[in-house]
């Protein structure tokens, strides 16, 4: 059915026929994101299962209708709600059963609409042996999407992808395949061990949406007894290089955890502590120089201690200052930190840089007119690759009232991920071109540098393409997934090119 109108109206009706309510869109809803983007939402489906869910996808395939899945929708940066192109949303925040905790192996089995907050929560009310790793976004996010759009989080285990096992799919042929050791029948396997015989075929599902993902099994991070950060100020560029290659010898030697490691330009620091411009804007005057925020647990205090003397003798003379951060009171009681899974959601600050005040709760940025867009280039572990990005945005900015920020965060001894903000106000009538315009003047400027995405927000998938051949062959796969074409269009597949 090619006629948009009439195959809507045909996936209501069989969504009606299936006892399953949609509704059309209210004005608001689900219709802004922190960026222009032309894509319309048609309709909204909530379903109240799984078998619900999945139902929703089967109809989507059978009516051709394009479908666009979210587990919470906090996507600000990215795409917010909206779909790549018009569709219809499967909105999967009702489904939010934790299925089951394992806290004598550290793995939680969850449905979508599982938040942050709300996984955390339950941990803790389970004693906390093991934790989730925290992050920096929405603590209302989903921990599945979070972990299927392969984001990364705090400490060891903060590669979410590497941690996600055991997929239920639905895919729009209206077959419902497990990708663990689940597919095989009941037992203990699938809950300890995500990689059965065979080809693994969780990758095709991360950052596609090719199939629903109706519940996962995530790992968790074991609670140490001791926990603390180190928070190292370095001013000078000279001090900068050659403190990023001491830090890449402490995550090769085993001192810290990749994940252990996030770095912060003053602009990313500064923006994610204090909210608008107005009082951004006289902190930043003369605000130069990076910041690294390292994280060191154990379970014996000597182990501790000497983690924690190797870091501050390893940075002495090139840090202007180095403070460690502990999370128990002087009694000995654990503060709820970040350090063990509590996220808190703060960094949202950042997407109101460029706002004036006042800034009201809670905080919406859809609602608010907040212009926001992230890029997230992989890049090298150097101390000169962050200066050359730092400059490249501050050459591109210039004078205008965009605010650009840096964050990394290091996934290995060898690279990055880089975390570029762009921050402006959509009250500005002009600003939302001038700011896509420079979205791709600085994407262009990190590709010619060979500083690849890593994940791509609406704007950026729709330049995404690879080789032909390797095109050809992800449309065949998809193809095999979704014949019907209908899952998440636009966003893994690129569109035929004329030399395909
Ligand atoms: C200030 C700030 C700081 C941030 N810091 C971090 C950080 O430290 N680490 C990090 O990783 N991210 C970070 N983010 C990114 C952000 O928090 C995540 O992208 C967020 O998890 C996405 O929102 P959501 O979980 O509600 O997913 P959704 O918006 O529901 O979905 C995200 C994407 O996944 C797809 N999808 C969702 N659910 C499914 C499903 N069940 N099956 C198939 N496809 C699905 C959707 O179609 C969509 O494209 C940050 C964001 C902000 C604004």
């Amino acid at each position: 059915m090619s006629d948009p109108v009439a195959r809507l109206d045909a996936f209501l009706a069989a969504l009606a026929a299936a006892g399953i309510s949609a509704s059309r869109p209210a004005r608001d809803e689900c219709q802004a994101a922190t960026f222009p983007w032309p894509a319309r939402t048609l309709a909204i489906v909530r379903p109240a299962t799984s078998a619900e869910a999945a139902h929703v996808v089967t109809i989507a395939g059978q009516t051709g209708q394009p479908l666009h899945p979210l587990s919470r929708g906090r996507n600000w940066g990215l795409g917010s709600r909206l779909p790549v192109v018009d569709a219809a949303i499967l909105d999967l925040s009702r489904l939010d059963a934790i299925l089951d905790i394992d806290m004598a192996n550290g793995t939680a089995w969850i449905e979508p609409g599982v938040t942050f907050a709300q996984l955390q929560a339950r941990l803790k009310a389970e004693g906390l042996r093991y934790h989730l790793p925290s992050f920096g976004g929405p603590i209302d996010a989903s921990v599945l999407a979070n972990a299927l759009e392969r984001g990364d989080g705090a400490g060891p285990m903060g590669d979410r992808h590497a941690g996600l096992f055991d997929l239920d799919i639905a895919l729009s042929t209206g077959e419902r395949i497990r990708t663990g050791h689940r597919r095989l029948g009941p037992g203990i396997a699938a809950e300890l061990h995500g990689r059965p015989a065979g080809p693994l075929i969780e990758g095709l599902f991360s950052q596609s949406s090719l199939g629903v993902v109706l519940s996962g099994r995530v790992a968790l991070n074991p609670t140490l007894d001791h926990a603390g950060a180190l928070l190292v100020e370095i001013e000078t560029e000279a001090a900068f290089d050659l403190a990023l290659a001491v830090l890449r010898r402490l995550v090769e030697s085993g001192v810290l955890n990749a994940y252990d490691v996030a770095i912060w330009n003053r602009a990313k620091r500064l923006s994610s502590l204090l909210r608008g411009r107005d009082a951004l804007a006289p902190a930043l005057q003369g605000a130069a120089g990076w910041g690294l925020s390292l994280i060191v647990a154990g379970d014996h205090r000597e182990l501790f201690d000497a983690r924690v003397a190797v870091i501050r003798r390893s940075f002495a003379g090139l840090a202007s200052s180095i403070d460690t951060m502990e999370d128990r009171t002087d009694s000995g009681e654990r503060l709820e930190t970040f350090l063990t899974g509590f996220s808190h959601g703060g960094n949202l600050a950042s997407l109101y840089a460029a706002k004036p005040g006042p800034i009201e709760e809670p905080l919406d940025p859809d609602r608010d007119g907040c212009g926001f867009l992230w890029l997230c280039p992989v890049l090298p572990f150097s101390g000169a690759a962050l200066r050359e990005v730092e400059a490249l945005l501050a050459e591109a900015v210039g004078e205008r009232p965009f605010f650009a920020a840096l964050g990394a965060q290091a996934v290995s001894g060898r690279a990055l991920h880089g975390y570029v903000s762009l921050a402006w106000d959509r009250a500005d009538s002009m600003a939302d071109d001038a700011a896509l315009a420079l979205y791709r003047q600085v994407a262009a400027a990190l590709a010619a540098r060979g500083y690849r995405a890593f994940r791509l927000g609406h704007p950026g998938l729709r330049e995404a393409q690879a080789e032909a051949s390797y095109d050809a062959v992800l449309r065949r796969l998809a193809r095999a997934l979704d014949p019907a074409g209908v899952m998440a269009p636009g966003r893994s597949v690129p569109a035929e090119r004329d030399d395909a």
